[in-house]
């Protein structure tokens, strides 16, 4: 949905028009919630992040915190939002099997379905799936409910259901007021200023600079899509962990890989840098040795955003009742984004009601 004229005043302005805020935003029209603006500075919604990440739905990731996210979200993206999902599997492939132990025992606490794997190193991988051939960590775990999301997809799908009012072209370009309690905070943008009772600051890489966002780590990842020149067939995708890190999907173009570089940068648009497709092309050249030679299709670059604990923020600011954060989404914010929004909602409804 979109409208040409800004409104005077909200209850609700959303800050960003990435997964971050458009979840949300979906979120509060599920509970009712529909006096919301969304306000997104580029021409279209999805333009960083959000619409330039690998589409890998893992459930499974580093801390429980953000594992129950990513649990959540999944079920979300296989019930209502099961238009931008397609259950492939995956293989977690780990160095250090006291790891894959771990990973094991935390799929046992969320009730996530796991098969060990235990005989990579013998090329199981590659038996079982052409595509995984050359892949052969110290232990594996096979997911079959992971998949993989069509963020482009799930984004619009988002979209359109939500109730609130987007606004693209409509930079926040600072907040005015909301000192006293219950005043309300007046968002001033390019196209208008409008009041707001509660502000949720869904900007990205972007966050802190309205607001003093807690302290954030941007880094850079570049994505690369190569000619599928295996002839790999449809199956699991693969996320090697550790400090080899890569991973590797089916694509509609082709194959989509990444050697998971993360390379410290600001806030900002990038494009591929030189130097790293060579990277990639090394990383992958002993796990991946078809991919590594395969003909490029296409690259790109984005930023992924954390804040200093790695825990995404999805809560009222402690000493701002009227402000809502939803930022640090970090590598796993397309998977986690329904029950992102579903967190952030619930926080909203709080500020509105106390
Ligand atoms: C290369 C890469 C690969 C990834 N792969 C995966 C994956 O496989 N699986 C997965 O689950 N996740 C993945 N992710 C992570 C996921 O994409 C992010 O966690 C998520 O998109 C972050 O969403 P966001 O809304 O916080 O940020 P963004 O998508 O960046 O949205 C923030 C928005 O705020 C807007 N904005 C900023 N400042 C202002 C302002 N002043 N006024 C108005 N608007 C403003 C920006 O224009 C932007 O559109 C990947 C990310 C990257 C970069």
């Amino acid at each position: 949905m979109s409208s040409s004229s800004l409104p005077t005043a909200a209850d609700v302005v959303i800050i960003g028009g990435g997964f971050a805020g458009v979840a949300t935003a979906w979120a509060l029209a599920r509970r009712g919630v529909t006096d919301v603006v969304l306000l997104e500075r580029e021409a279209a919604l999805g333009k960083h992040a959000s619409g330039r990440g690998a589409g890998l739905g893992r459930q499974l990731v580093d801390t429980d915190a953000t594992t129950a996210l990513t649990v959540r979200g999944a079920a979300l993206l296989r019930g209502p939002l099961a238009d931008a999902w397609c259950e492939t599997g995956s293989v977690l492939g780990f160095a250090d099997t006291a790891e894959a132990d771990a990973y094991a025992a935390r799929a046992a606490r969320f009730g996530v379905p796991v098969e060990r794997m235990d005989r990579v190193a013998d090329g199981e991988l590659g038996r079982r799936w052409p595509g995984l051939a050359g892949a052969a960590p110290a232990a594996a775990l096979h997911v079959p409910t992971d998949g993989v999301i069509d963020v482009v997809r799930l984004l619009a799908q988002l979209e359109a259901a939500i109730d609130a009012r987007v606004f693209t072209d409509a930079a926040v370009l600072g907040l005015e007021g909301g000192r006293a309690a219950g005043e309300p905070h007046l968002v001033r943008t390019a196209r208008g200023t409008i009041s707001a009772r509660v502000v949720v600051e869904a900007t990205g890489a972007w966050a802190g600079q309205l607001l003093g966002a807690p302290p954030l780590t941007v880094v850079k990842r570049h994505l690369f899509v190569v000619e599928d020149s295996a002839g790999t067939t449809a199956g699991p995708w693969l996320w090697q962990l550790g400090a080899q890190e890569l991973y590797v999907r089916r694509h509609a173009d082709g194959t989509l890989s990444s050697a998971c570089d993360a390379t410290p940068a600001a806030p900002g648009d990038y494009a591929v840098e030189s130097g790293a497709e060579a990277a990639f092309r090394a990383r992958l050249a002993t796990a991946q040795p078809d991919l590594a030679r395969a003909a490029l299709v296409r690259a790109w670059a984005c930023v992924r955003t954390f804040t200093r604990d790695r825990q995404m923020k999805l809560a009222r600011d402690s000493s701002r009742p009227w402000l809502v954060w939803a930022i640090g989404l970090g590598g796993h914010g397309a998977t986690a984004s329904p029950a992102i929004g579903e967190a952030v909602a619930a926080a909203v409804v709080d500020a509105l009601e106390g």
